[in-house]
């Protein structure tokens, strides 16, 4: 069962082969042989899956009929989830028991999905390979001394291992993307906007976006069907309709002009990675594709101005928490100063409170125009070298990662080295773009992924183009062979 699409799933569901029940069982059988090695949960809503499972048969039993009923899905635990702890990754919310579900959730939930439980991530969406975690590390399927990226690892690993068929995670700065690239997946990040983000956890809130981690396009356009649209109590997300996804899939490319980014094929990309992207883009050619050369002169500042805008925004989202209203309590605090510092001191990790100090520093008075400012300004560049890439092609591709998935323990001790996974990614997420991830290959035994840019509320274009790609290709159906 862990084998077969989401419409394979729904298509045996609907014939009776075998009943959301059993499915779920199944599922949470493998969570319970496999999870010790991979950690990629945080929770394990077994009961909730159970029961959200009887109902989705008894919908079923009813008449009801969508793609999604009866499906099980994983959560990023950055969601809150009413009743079920929201850790965020991090001992500050260890102990966090959401009164609400996030709009993700509910949508999920109101189409049938089942929730299986949280998954890990970097600590409060931190991170570049699931290691600032409290909960400890994740575990790559596809070797378990490498990381499975960040900082929607837990996800990554869960779809990768068949453990759940579809995963939410969030994008700060390539948070879906990249760790879909490192275990094999097709991973969405939507345009800003496009998936309501209330009730997720705030990291960066000019750039936070919820998305899909799923194992093909086609999966990803039937669940990013059930969670796209307008969202009143999300003043962010756009009043515009959603788009029929699963109904633009399979058109075929010609008339399709796709861009290659020639500055992300420079220094600092694995030679090997950078040839497999070489032979995606030869075959979306041979598909039908027009390729074309285009620039982002400015994308080599995108880490830098991310580094000051995610943290600087960061550093006021986590301002809230101070062990009163939100957060660990430190004991016995002998007055209020004490409790703040310390039940910070302790409820944060090294990452997050390394971001918290570069925000509180480039905001402060004196630095602000210095750093804030001018990253703002740059910002701006970025957006505009998309816009005009954008007159000429429909979409932009180049890798998603510059390298595979790294051994755990590495770029540990060194923060810049880290932050530099996201060079190809970040961008996107500056400018507000859709984006997506797909398998494209293996280097050195470890999935390599093929990174497709879209204009704004352009996910039906990347889908339907990866879904092509997907059809015209077997790497997307690859298993990490411990996990078969
Ligand atoms: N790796 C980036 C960071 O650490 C992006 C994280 C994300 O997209 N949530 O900030």
């Amino acid at each position: 069962m862990h084998t077969l699409s989401v419409s394979a799933l729904g298509n045996a569901l609907r014939r009776k082969e075998f009943s959301s029940v059993e499915l779920t069982t199944h599922f949470l059988d493998r969570v319970a042989a496999y999870d010790t090695t991979l950690n990629s949960f945080i929770t394990v809503t077994g009961d909730i899956a159970l029961a959200d499972a009887a109902r989705a048969d008894e919908r079923r039993r009813a008449g009801e009929d969508n793609p999604l009923l009866g499906i099980p899905i994983a959560h990023k635990d950055i969601f809150c989830t009413r009743g079920v702890r929201t850790s965020c990754g991090s001992r500050m919310l260890d102990t966090f028991i959401a009164p609400y579900d996030a709009t993700v959730v509910d949508r999920f939930r109101a189409n049938g999905t089942v929730m299986l439980g949280k998954t890990n991530m970097d600590e409060f969406a931190m991170g570049s390979s699931n290691q600032t975690s409290w909960y400890g590390p994740v575990r790559n399927p596809w070797d378990a001394d490498r990381v499975p990226g960040g900082s929607s690892g837990g996800s990554a690993a869960a779809v990768a291992a068949g453990l759940a068929p579809i995963a939410t995670g969030t994008e700060t700065g390539g948070s879906i993307r990249q760790p879909a690239a490192l275990t094999g997946l097709t991973g969405l990040k939507p345009t800003y906007g496009r998936v309501s983000r209330f009730g997720m956890v705030a990291f960066a809130s000019s750039l936070d976006q919820a998305g899909i981690l799923a194992r093909s396009a086609e999966d990803v356009a039937l669940s990013l069907g059930a969670i796209a649209g307008h969202d009143p109590a999300d003043s962010t997300s756009v009043d515009r309709p959603a788009d029929d996804y699963p109904g633009a899939l399979g058109s075929d490319l010609s008339g399709v002009r796709i861009g290659v980014v020639k500055e992300q094929f420079g220094e600092g990309l694995d030679p090997v990675v950078g040839k497999l992207v070489e032979e995606a883009i030869d075959d979306l050619e041979r598909l039908g594709a027009t390729i074309l050369d285009v620039s982002l002169p400015n994308s080599a500042l995108s880490i830098p101005v991310y580094y000051v805008v995610a943290p600087a925004e960061a550093s006021s989202n986590l301002s809230r928490y101070e062990g009163v209203r939100f957060g660990h309590r430190a004991a016995h605090p002998v007055d209020m100063e004490d409790l703040y510092k310390r039940s910070r001191s302790e409820g944060f990790g090294d990452e997050v409170k390394r971001r918290i100090m570069i925000g509180t520093y480039v905001l402060s008075a004196g630095y602000y125009d210095a750093y804030y400012l001018k990253a703002q300004q740059v910002r701006r560049l970025i957006c505009a070298d998309f816009a005009r890439a954008f007159d000429q092609v429909d979409l932009i591709v180049g890798p998603t990662s510059p390298f595979t998935a790294f051994p755990i323990g590495e770029k540990l001790d060194d923060p810049v080295a880290m932050y530099l996974c996201d060079i190809y990614t970040s961008g996107i997420n500056l400018a507000g773009l859709p984006a997506l991830s797909a398998p494209a290959g293996f280097a050195r035994g470890l999935p390599v992924g093929l990174h497709l840019m879209g204009n704004h509320f352009r996910e039906d274009l990347l889908l339907s183009v990866a879904h092509r790609y997907q059809q015209a290709t077997d790497w997307h159906t690859r298993r990490p062979a411990r996990f078969t």
